[in-house]
């Protein structure tokens, strides 16, 4: 049987890949005009940079990270029956989401140096994640995501969403589309409160939560608001609010991002429920989903301010927010509202051959069209020439250039649009 992709992975063929790179350079024109600047990290890590960055106890890194290993390194664990005997730098994994690995290049480069203006930087690339597959929910997808290192303002919590707001529109996905979803996840100094106060909840409820939920409570009650089991749903939906024991910091900070978003006239939902996948984030958190895409996909993408990521993972105190957006999400966003995916660009000039001897000129010429910055393209097998100006129509070229053996030998060719 001929090999097919791998499970929850695609191949971006035609108008999906048109699209991934249309992405690309809407995120780059947007982002650039944000003050924002490139990076590249590996798609692999040590581990550790996403247990202790993202958390152990989070679904991303428990169960759905792909464990990435050498091969003699795969043989050495085998054969002692554990991954005990490899080194820290042996254990690695493909990445499941960019934020750890660019906080991780900014310790290790030293991007926010003491007294520095925000270090502002984003990425696009492939993210890896072992989820059971459905439209919209991939194994390898790919992300674009921006930075805010050293940010410490309500101001940069808004900048990145209305940046995330206008990708979106400039993709061509309607804001009447958009939902945008807001909450604070408080800090250190009123979270740990809050989750005893979630703990006791789930605690008194356990007989109507999911076994999930159940281990939650002892693991991370918070993530008992992310469970997609309607009963568990339903249970915290009377769940306490963060809102009610954000300490005066944290109020103080959620009240300037939400008076900043109203002022720039983006209606906000605050939802007490959001808390995201991932265990850094502290304060703000939020998530724009599309209202034309069913509920449990509808994320186009979200992040939020994560003030403790940088010392989890060894680093000096380095405040900072971030955002990922889900480029599978916005393709079906775009084809579920009936906006046209970008079209392959029309072909300038179609070099074609009236007879075969007379390829090698035809040949030569090809390269002097494309050598004037005009794209061209001629026949590699063999064709007849009405073959020949089939495929010429069907690249819908502007122009065929005949090249015949009678206007060769007077040094002419014959152009026809
Ligand atoms: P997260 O990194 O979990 O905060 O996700 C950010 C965005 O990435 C989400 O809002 C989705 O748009 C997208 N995303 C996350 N996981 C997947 C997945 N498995 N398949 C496709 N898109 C995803």
């Amino acid at each position: 049987m001929p090999y097919t992709t791998p499970e929850g992975t695609n191949d971006l063929l035609a108008s999906q890949a048109r699209l991934w790179q249309k992405a690309q350079f809407v995120a780059k024109q947007v982002f650039e005009t944000y003050g924002y600047e490139l990076i590249e990290t590996p798609k692999f890590e040590i581990t550790e940079v996403f247990s202790r960055g993202i958390g152990e106890a989070t679904d991303v890194v428990g169960k759905e990270m792909f464990v990435v290993r050498s091969g003699a390194n795969y043989q050495k664990a085998c054969e002692q029956g554990s991954d005990e005997a490899l080194k820290l730098k042996q254990k690695l994994s493909l990445r499941p989401e960019g934020t750890a690995g660019v906080v991780r290049a900014a310790i290790q480069h030293n991007l926010v140096p003491q007294g520095a203006a925000p270090a502002k930087l984003y990425y696009m690339g492939p993210m890896f994640r072992s989820e059971r597959p459905q439209r919209g929910r991939l194994r390898e997808f790919h992300q674009i995501g921006a930075e805010c290192l050293g940010s410490t303002e309500a101001t940069a919590d808004v900048e990145m969403i209305l940046m995330l707001l206008r990708f979106y529109e400039e993709m061509g996905i309607k804001r009447e589309n958009l939902r945008v979803l807001v909450n604070s996840m408080g800090d250190d100094a009123c979270r740990p409160a809050y989750r005893e106060r979630v703990r006791d909840f789930l605690l008194q409820h356990s007989d109507d939560l999911c076994d999930d939920c159940n281990r939650r409570a002892d693991t991370n009650p918070l993530r008992a608001f992310d469970c997609k089991n309607p009963g568990c749903k339903h249970v915290m939906s009377e769940a306490p609010k963060i809102t009610d024991y954000l300490c005066e910091a944290c109020a103080h900070h959620h009240r300037e991002v939400i008076d900043l978003l109203a002022n720039a006239h983006v209606d906000v939902v605050e939802d007490f429920s959001l808390v995201r996948g991932l265990d850094y984030y502290t304060r703000t958190v939020f998530e724009i989903q599309s209202t034309e895409i069913e509920a449990a996909n509808s994320a186009l993408g979200g992040g939020g301010r994560y003030d403790n990521l940088s010392e989890s993972l060894g680093g000096k105190p380095m405040t900072g927010l971030g955002f990922a957006l889900g480029f599978e999400r916005v393709a079906i966003a775009l084809e579920d509202s009936g906006v046209e995916l970008p079209l392959a660009d029309n072909l300038d000039v179609y070099v074609a051959c009236a007879t075969r001897d007379v390829a090698h000129q035809a040949f030569s010429l090809l390269q002097d069209v494309r050598n004037a910055g005009l794209s061209a393209e001629m026949d590699h097998q063999g064709k007849s020439l009405k073959s020949q100006f089939k495929i010429a129509d069907k690249l819908q070229s502007r122009f065929a250039i005949i090249v015949g053996p009678d206007e060769l030998a007077q040094g002419n060719v014959t152009i026809r649009n």
